[in-house]
């Protein structure tokens, strides 16, 4: 049997791979990039077998997937937490439509916000739209889980849930692989009203859906990823959530855990097996990732009188994601912790590369806007984020993707003129197009500052759907041809930069100005690959 030492998004991508993947859609985020691009470089997308693409956005990305299951093909689509807001329309109908070929929805979240805005669990939303979540616990899990998921998303139509977190993504085991198995044959639904919904069709489809529970609730009392594990000290019962079971079992010699532990890895949650554990002990501790989902669930249906434990009542923390020693406090063990954390690896902020253009459209809007009171400039998400720090202190926002335009057309509404929008090239294309709109159409004096570097930098250089084609956008949704300047983002044209962003910001209407310089890590990696293949092509010459 073959073994790869892979990260946890990596055992996810290969899982696909070997279950049978026919395609991968997928907007940039982290932690969940990395499963595109190892599918984007393995030699079944290189040939062609398997389609890899990012799309505009984590919704048309869930759309193209569910489009490819339709035509009955295994579809994965993989987003961070906050995507899965972006594409929350398509995935939450994509439970009343269903699967026709297996379509697997990863969801990666970030406990203790690393790179995110919040930290909200993925696991609410699988639960919303009523469909069956796997959580891993570890590489080998989200590797098997795959297979898995595809295979429980075929049986029962429906698409299913793979919630992961920041740890798991990117840390790094051994994984055993299995037998690949073929791509499904084209096969349209048997029902081809299915992913019509229509009312008449949505209500039946809902029924089903519905019907379609106890199904899910009994899928998850046979799950192999579920397991009640009994022991003898009953004060206390555990129910260990993915990757939380590790947390547990670090405290233990040997990894015996005294207490009888229930294992969640498929959800919706294994009743019985929560009741049993709940009658043959005095309490409960919940040990989850994220949100108290679990904790809160079996508040509910358990409610008689012995006291349950975890996030809620402040047994574990309310925020943050979970480690050893939380859970150690948790069952009131020693704190094994104890060391401080060493100068050399304690947190530094992050800042702009040397020499990334955002430094120089930042020095001449700061300038630009020097004349005006501050707190005018409505920005979005990506590297030039990080202009909120100093030496910039140049924007005053950033809250989801695409609010910047939005947000400096609703703050003009105010009269607070002028204002200033700035968004990225991707994050344009992602959602900030359809706010440009309606700045247009009501005219609002705001200034929109697209920094176009030719990709999606923050997330490690990903193709940008934007590429080319921001100035065609501009003046297709009604931005006026003179009042879209494009600048070139150097010191040396600073004084040039200047006068056509005062320009541009006095201007009564909206006005989009469009800093242009390549990522300078992404040209240095392109230059990098063009040398290799001049390299190559002169050897083989
Ligand atoms: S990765 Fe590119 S866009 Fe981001 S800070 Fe560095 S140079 Fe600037």
């Amino acid at each position: 049997m073959q073994k790869l030492l892979l990260l946890g998004d990596e055992a996810i991508a290969q899982g696909a791979i070997d279950a049978g993947l026919s395609g991968i859609y997928a907007y940039p985020g982290t932690p969940s990039t990395e499963i595109t691009e190892y599918v984007m470089h393995s030699k079944e997308a290189k040939s062609g077998k398997v389609v890899a693409s990012w799309g505009a956005n984590e919704k048309t990305a869930m759309e193209a997937a569910l489009g490819m299951s339709y035509a009955g093909k295994r579809a994965m689509v993989c987003m961070k937490h906050v995507g899965l807001n972006v594409a929350a329309d398509a995935f939450v109908n994509s439970a009343i439509t269903g699967a026709n070929g297996g379509l697997v929805v990863v969801a990666a979240d970030d406990p203790s916000m690393h790179s995110s805005q919040n930290e909200q669990d993925s696991r609410f939303y699988g639960k919303f739209a009523l469909i069956p979540i796997l959580e891993p616990g570890n590489q080998q899990e989200a590797y098997d889980m795959v297979h898995y998921g595809f295979d429980l998303s075929e049986k029962y139509g429906i698409p299913v849930m793979l919630r992961i977190t920041t740890r798991l993504a990117h840390s790094r085991s051994g994984v055993a692989l299995k037998e690949s198995r073929v791509q499904n044959e084209i096969r349209l639904p048997e029902n081809l009203r299915q992913f019509i919904l229509l009312p008449a069709n949505a209500r039946r489809q809902y029924k089903h859906l519905l019907t379609n529970q106890a199904a899910f609730i009994s899928a998850s009392g046979a799950s192999p990823f579920n397991k009640l594990t009994d022991h003898k000290d009953k004060s206390i019962g555990i129910i260990a959530c993915g990757l939380a079971y590790n947390y547990l079992v670090e405290n233990f010699p040997g990894h015996e855990v005294p207490h009888p532990v229930l294992r969640i890895g498929q959800y919706p949650l294994p009743e019985k097996m929560v009741r049993d554990l709940y009658d043959s002990c005095d309490s409960l501790l919940v040990l989850e990732d994220g949100y108290p989902l679990v904790e809160e669930l079996i508040r509910g249906f358990l409610n008689n009188g012995k006291p349950v434990r975890g996030r809620l009542d402040g047994t574990v923390p309310r925020d943050g994601e979970l480690n050893p020693n939380i859970v150690a406090r948790a069952l009131g063990l020693a704190d094994t912790r104890g060391r401080d954390i060493p100068a050399i690896v304690s947190s530094r902020p992050p800042s702009l590369c040397k020499g990334c253009p955002h430094i120089y459209s930042y020095n001449a809007l700061n300038e630009a806007l020097a004349s005006l009171s501050k707190g005018r400039v409505f920005s979005d998400i990506g590297c030039y984020t990080l202009g909120a720090l100093e030496p910039f202190d140049a924007i005053n926002s950033c809250v989801d993707m695409g609010a910047s335009i939005t947000m400096a057309k609703g703050a003009a509404d105010a009269g607070l003129v002028p204002a200033v929008a700035v968004i990225g090239d991707s994050t344009f294309t992602h959602s900030g197009m359809t706010g440009l709109l309606d700045a247009v159409i009501s005219k609002s004096p705001i200034t929109v500052m697209i920094l176009d570097n030719a990709t999606t930098a923050m997330t490690g250089g990903q193709n940008s759907a934007a590429v080319g084609k921001i100035e065609d956008i501009c003046l297709a949704i009604g931005v006026e041809k003179e009042h879209i300047r494009i600048l070139n983002p150097l010191q040396k044209h600073h004084e040039e930069n200047l006068r056509i962003m005062m320009e541009e910001i006095a201007y009564p209407g909206v006005s989009v100005v469009i800093p242009r310089r390549e990522c300078i890590q992404t040209a240095a990696r392109r230059l990098r690959e063009e040398k290799k293949k001049q390299e190559t092509s002169k050897a083989e010459a």
